[in-house]
């Protein structure tokens, strides 16, 4: 882990347990996740037990109640060891829907298994029609007499083919206004009518399963709606979307950090015209230009980091930081790649790895154009 001021010596020994684990578990991992299309199981109990999933979570339903800045810890260091595969991000997204806004029952039924890593959870918001546009999905939830029947279809959703627990964005009344969207959330295996479509096949992030999920006439229990009362879903998905656009940020530092360290390693070791590569200025010059790319980018997400647990990161400036950071990382691993000539252009060496899985960081989350849009939203007078 790297030095921040947010960093505390509990910070610390939290980075160091989850270095241990990360080495020994998810390293040995990477390469049958990417062949398999997705992440086994058993890795989620295991961070589960090791306390990754809830560090953040209340403790009385087994999390350790410690402040976000601890989740940043876990998404900074799997992309720093090179992993995009282990739906990590997703899973602390939902775990803090549950938390804020589920009622009393909601949090004791949810998120003990979800600490554990024995309920793996995906968010489900963008639909094959639409997805900038998130007021304008068209899935829906029809109250009926035992409960919600659902239909709809979402696409693109992470952590699909193994998701146990969908949080799903679906309108609750049909007048066409953000008051009527809610937060459904699907028991997979017991929703009848709900069906899993193809594992996507994506250019990168190729051990994370990316799905369709289809919904026909499934019946949800009334009790499934997330806090309760219908209407609240726009509202809560835009209060957590801070936090999910920082965690963009969050994860293109370790994948840039990773991307410089092995860019350095090759080039002090190769040689060209008697000389290592790195004692070519423009090598020099172009790993002095990425790496004050990435340290100026740090110190912007290092203050978010310290506002987010201060409870006060605003919708433009986490716009900022998702942006920024995933525009940067997408310079810096091209920048890198091309210091490996030929090898980085072979699936073999991490950096095209690092290259592929970069650009959808400009994509999900919110795409960059719209975080733009926020950001000029936020400047009018
Ligand atoms: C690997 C991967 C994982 C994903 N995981 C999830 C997930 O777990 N859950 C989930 O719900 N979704 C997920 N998504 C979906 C992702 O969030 C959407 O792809 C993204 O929000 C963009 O929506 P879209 O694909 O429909 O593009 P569109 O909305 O059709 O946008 C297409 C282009 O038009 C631009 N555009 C649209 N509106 C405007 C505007 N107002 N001003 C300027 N430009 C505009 C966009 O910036 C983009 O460049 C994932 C996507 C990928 C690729």
């Amino acid at each position: 882990m790297y030095n921040a001021n947010w960093l505390t010596p509990d910070h610390q020994a939290f980075a160091e347990s989850s270095n241990r684990f990360f080495e020994a578990e998810l390293l040995p991992s990477m390469v049958r996740w990417r062949q398999n299309g997705q992440v086994d199981r058993e890795f989620w109990r295991s961070a589960g037990a090791i306390g990754l999933l809830g560090a953040s979570a209340p403790v009385e339903f087994g999390g350790s109640g410690c402040p976000r800045s601890f989740d940043a810890v876990t998404l900074y260091q799997q992309n720093k060891f090179g992993d995009t595969s282990w739906g990590f991000s997703v899973h602390n997204f939902v775990m803090h829907y549950v938390a804020q806004y589920g009622t009393a029952e909601q949090r004791a039924r949810w998120l003990p298994g979800l600490i554990s890593g024995e309920i793996i959870p995906a968010i489900a918001m963008t639909e094959p029609g639409t997805g900038s546009d998130l007021k304008a999905i068209r899935t829906t939830a029809t109250k009926c007499e035992k409960g919600y029947l659902v239909n709809g279809s979402k696409t693109f959703i992470s952590n699909g083919q193994l998701a146990d627990l969908v949080c799903l964005v679906a309108r609750t009344e049909h007048t066409g206004s953000a008051r009527e969207i809610s937060l459904i959330m699907v028991e997979t295996a017991d929703a009848e009518g709900f069906r899993r479509g193809r594992n996507l096949e994506k250019i990168g992030l190729h051990g994370q399963d990316t799905s369709e999920l289809f919904f026909d006439e499934v019946i949800v229990p009334a009790d499934n709606l997330l806090g309760g009362k219908p209407g609240h879903g726009f509202r809560q998905l835009m209060e957590q979307l801070a936090w999910e656009r920082l965690s963009v940020g969050i994860m293109a530092l370790g994948a840039c950090d990773y991307a410089i360290d092995t860019t350095l390693d090759h080039v002090q070791d190769r040689r060209a015209f008697d000389k290592r590569l790195f004692d070519f200025q423009n090598v020099r010059f172009k790993l002095a230009e990425a790496k004050t790319k990435l340290e100026v980018t740090r110190a912007f997400i290092d203050q978010c980091i310290e506002k987010i647990d201060a409870g006060g990161l605003d919708p433009s400036t986490a716009a900022m930081a998702k942006w920024w950071s995933s525009q940067t990382q997408c310079e810096i691993v091209d920048e890198c790649l091309q210091l490996f000539g030929g090898y980085g252009y072979m699936t073999e060496y991490p950096i095209s790895q690092l290259f592929i899985d970069a650009r959808v960081q400009k994509i999900y989350g919110g795409s960059n154009e719209i975080m733009k849009e926020l950001i000029a939203r936020s400047m009018e007078r």
